[in-house]
């Protein structure tokens, strides 16, 4: 029997109430309760979970128990509500039943750039030359979020440019979105006592701050007592109770301090709950390929991050060495897609091709259009899931897809040829190509030639 959204709403409203007075106790009963209304939604996550909360020396047990007591409760409440209830047990059915009614896929999540500006001047970075000439209006993004709920989806996450840059517009989103769930990447340094302040009357709302290592690495990069301002507003964040994490994007320079257990133990002791972890990727014409990690290094990273799930209690992620957790690639609106500050409707933040605009079509449009359909139709670009990505692994599929679709550059300076980027990528998907064997191999004993989870999830 299919269960109204309403009263899945009203459930799961009233189980928050019963595991609010003595969660960690809770949690199993809850579980039992949740799995019934969710039916086969997330099933393999519900059962990690079930796992985890039952277990109470693991890392994850701890982390769920700080998330529980060390969160503000009006926060937590709508956290529980707009991303485990709307983002997740309404949403992904929803999705489901659209992607089959449209035949195309519908995301999970939205990225967007409210802007190309940025307050900062990294080296390397164009956002701050580039300036504030690029903006998705209000009423776009209000649109962009009106038409992805009408699709199931409630998880919006801003990039840019600096999304903070336009911190007024962006509460006011929280506030008449107040059913969707919305994560930030910022460099952190516009938070401050007033922002924290509309942090806790919305609630649905986490940052999501970008850290490249420890204090010189950071410095070094977008100057001198960055690092400082920083860490000042994570402090800040935590003293009211509000959940953060840490992004951060692995280099064959940082990526020893950024996966060693003093990187951890200083994020976890500044109060982030999670940690994304993003592969250099050589995108641009002034892109810097050494950058990106010789094999030995890349699995190095993929050793790392494994030990430390295993002691350290923070949600670690790491999207390029993670695919097999989400079936492959998610990107072409698989799970996410991408709109930059022009309108621009891209299949992922890091390929920068497309034939869509928001301007111009609604997002199912963009959805159905050429390149997106091309993603649809040519998703798991490869079985082994340490080889997910059609530009990085298997550049000949976004070569392939580019020409096919007749997609364009969306880069903003800098257009960029895809023949001009995959030169930059064939090397290392060369190179790469018998370690990732190796170590699918190991890790998955009875998957060779079987496609049976492949692009699942
Ligand atoms: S296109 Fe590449 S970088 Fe983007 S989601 Fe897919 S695998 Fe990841």
């Amino acid at each position: 029997m299919k269960i109204p959204d309403s009263l899945k709403r009203y459930g799961l409203a009233k189980v928050f109430d019963y595991l609010d007075k003595d969660p960690m106790n809770n949690m199993s009963k809850v579980m039992d309760l949740v799995n019934k209304f969710a039916g086969d939604t997330l099933d393999r996550q519900r059962a990690a979970f079930d796992q985890v909360i039952n277990d109470k020396d693991s890392c994850w047990h701890q982390l769920i128990e700080k998330v529980w007591t060390q969160t503000d409760p009006n926060v937590l409440k709508t956290v529980f509500n707009n991303f485990f209830v709307n983002a997740n047990l309404v949403g992904w059915p929803k999705q489901e039943e659209c992607r089959k009614k449209y035949g195309c896929n519908i995301p999970w999540a939205i990225l967007l750039d409210p802007t190309s500006a940025c307050n900062l001047h990294c080296t390397g970075c164009w956002a701050a030359e580039y300036g504030n000439k690029l903006n998705l209006s209000f009423d776009e993004i209000d649109s962009i979020i009106t038409q992805g709920k009408e699709l199931g989806i409630y998880m919006y996450i801003y990039t840019g440019g600096e999304p903070l840059v336009r911190k007024k517009d962006l509460i006011a989103l929280c506030e008449k979105h107040n059913d969707v769930a919305f994560l930030s990447f910022t460099n952190a340094t516009l938070i401050d006592e007033a922002f924290c302040q509309d942090l806790l009357r919305v609630g649905n709302f986490i940052p999501a701050i970008s850290l490249e290592g420890f204090e010189e690495a950071n410095d070094s990069r977008r100057g001198e007592g960055i690092y400082k301002k920083v860490t000042d507003a994570m402090a800040l964040l935590k003293s009211h109770k509000l959940p953060f994490g840490i992004s951060t994007c692995y280099t064959s320079v940082n990526y020893k301090d950024i996966t060693s257990e003093e990187f951890y133990d200083k994020i976890m002791d500044l109060g982030a709950y999670f940690i994304w972890f993003f592969h250099y990727m050589p995108v641009g014409n002034d892109a810097a390929p050494e950058l990106m990690p010789t094999p030995e290094q890349r699995e190095e990273i993929y050793h790392r991050i494994r030990a430390m799930r295993q002691t350290k209690g923070i949600f670690a992620m790491d999207f390029q060495n993670d695919a097999e957790y989400v079936g492959g690639c998610i990107a072409g609106g698989r799970r996410y897609l991408h709109i930059n500050a022009n309108g621009d409707v891209d299949p992922c933040v890091f390929i920068h091709y497309s034939d869509s605009n928001i301007r111009e079509k609604t997002l199912l449009e963009c959805l159905q259009s050429p390149m997106f359909m091309a993603y649809h139709n040519n998703q798991p670009f490869n079985e082994n899931m340490l080889r997910p990505c059609p530009m990085l692994e298997n550049p000949e599929f976004i070569e392939k897809m580019v020409k096919e679709t007749g997609a364009h550059s969306t880069d903003p300076q800098s257009p960029e040829s895809v023949e001009h980027l995959t030169a930059k990528t064939h090397p290392y998907a060369d190179n790469w190509t018998p370690t990732a064997e190796k170590l699918w191999n190991e890790s998955h004993p009875g998957c060779a030639g079987c496609t049976a989870c492949a692009g699942k999830q």
